[in-house]
């Protein structure tokens, strides 16, 4: 066996570079390599998502997500700062599309204010004031921590980040195998203290490596996006729906990027495999299946909602039904308005098995000499320089 390193990551997106820049950050002397199997980074969901940084008001007081949101929030901000990646502090605002919608508006504001995040419920000539393109019925939620960055400009910066405290960032070094104290790539065994496993799309399948999360399938759901011809729609905030509560979703949005462009989505429409960007291209046989094995289990868990879920994204596979929704928070979001594709992004989601539910939380769990993070989905690349800083002393004690 090689020797090797104090800690190894496996996955190269925002958590694994996080993670390798906050144990850098705590032991400068630490022998940290970060793998990727990509030959450049950004490639999956740390570079192919909305770039909101996320407020934290969404999610159950008790949730880790609740928890790491808000301050993620502040440490990216400041990362952005120091590092000199442009940020937009365009806020956001919740508006409801009809009085049905009031009481999970007002739901959503509880939460907010429990888990210590700024928030104004305001009423229509309020939106108008914050948002003149927006429209509500009676009341709309006004997050002003809400903004936004390039997500794949904040990666490239965070990883120059680890090279300059002195880590390694290997790319095209995809992680084969893996047991407590060592790993397998390039066809060699290397030592390693202690490995973190942020695998995104594939961290399922590295923690079973380790026996860990057996109880979890992964669930590939896929986000579509399109932009507005430059210029074209004068939006300066975030404009969201309320979100159905017993998805770990948020709906279709029109944020504005740190560039300034208008963007509208994204879907949640199972993908055919984990990295399936292109539709039909590019699925994976032996994923197919399990895909093919597992969304039966989703809609049977989730009764009347699973189904209905399905029923409302997969016509949004149409830019004409995904502008729809979007003209209900917007209405001169035009079709016509909206021509050029995004980069489609695909969530790491996991089902639990026990319950046949979608899990909601981010799931975190300790292994033998590893650590795993599960279920990274929104707002994990909010959350990443948060989770980091709590798994560290955990990764340390260990290395
Ligand atoms: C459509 C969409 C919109 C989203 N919008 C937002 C948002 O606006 N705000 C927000 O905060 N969050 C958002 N998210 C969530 C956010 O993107 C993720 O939580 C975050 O990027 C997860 O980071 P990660 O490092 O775990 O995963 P990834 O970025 O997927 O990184 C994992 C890396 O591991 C590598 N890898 C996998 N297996 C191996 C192996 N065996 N060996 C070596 N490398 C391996 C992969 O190539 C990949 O680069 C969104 C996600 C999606 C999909």
């Amino acid at each position: 066996m090689a020797a090797g390193c104090d800690v190894a990551v496996v996955g190269g997106g925002i958590v694994g570079l996080a993670v390798a820049d906050a144990v850098l950050a705590a032991r400068p002397d630490a022998s940290v390599v970060v793998l990727e199997k990509e030959q450049r980074l950004a490639e999956h969901a740390s570079g192919r998502n909305s770039g909101v940084l996320h407020a934290g008001f969404y999610y159950h007081p008790d949730s880790a997500k609740a928890r790491l949101t808000r301050r993620g929030n502040q440490l990216l901000h400041a990362f952005c700062a120091d590092e000199g990646v442009p940020l937009r502090e365009t806020g956001k605002v919740v508006v409801a599309t009809g009085p049905e919608q009031l009481p999970a508006l007002a739901e959503l504001h509880r939460r907010g204010v429990a888990n210590g995040v700024p928030l104004e419920m305001v009423d229509v000539a309020g939106l108008a004031r914050l948002e003149p393109l927006a429209r509500t019925h009676e009341r709309a939620l006004w997050s002003p921590t809400t903004a936004s960055a390039d997500p794949a400009a904040v990666v490239e910066a965070l990883a120059a980040r680890v090279r300059r405290r002195g880590g390694e960032v290997r790319l095209g070094a995809p992680v084969t195998a893996a047991g407590p104290g060592w790993f397998e790539a390039d066809g060699r065994r290397v030592e390693a203290g202690h490995l973190v496993n942020a695998a995104g799309l594939y961290a399922d399948r590295v923690a079973q490596w380790f026996g860990v999360g057996e109880e979890y399938r992964l669930l590939p759901f896929r986000g579509l996006y399109w932009y507005a011809a430059a210029d074209s729609l004068p939006l300066r905030r975030h404009v969201y729906p309320v979100p159905d509560p017993r998805f770990p979703f948020l709906g279709v949005h029109l944020t504005v990027t740190a560039a300034g462009r208008v963007k509208a989505g994204p879907t949640a429409i199972p993908a055919l495999s984990r990295e399936a960007y292109a539709g039909l291209g590019g699925v994976a046989r032996d994923e197919l299946g399990e895909v093919a094995r597992t969304l039966p289990r989703f809609l049977a868990g989730q009764r009347t909602a699973g189904p209905r879920l399905l029923a409302e994204e997969v016509p949004k596979l149409s830019r004409r039904a995904l502008l729809a929704q979007a003209r209900r928070l917007v209405p001169a979001a035009h079709e016509g308005l909206f021509r050029e594709r995004g980069r489609p992004g695909i969530r790491a989601q996991l089902l639990d098995l026990r319950s046949n539910r979608l899990e909601m939380d981010f799931v975190v769990r300790p292994g033998s000499a590893s650590t795993h993070v599960l279920n990274a989905v929104s707002p994990g690349w909010t959350t990443a320089l948060a989770m980091a800083e709590e798994l560290v002393p955990g990764v340390l004690s260990e290395a």
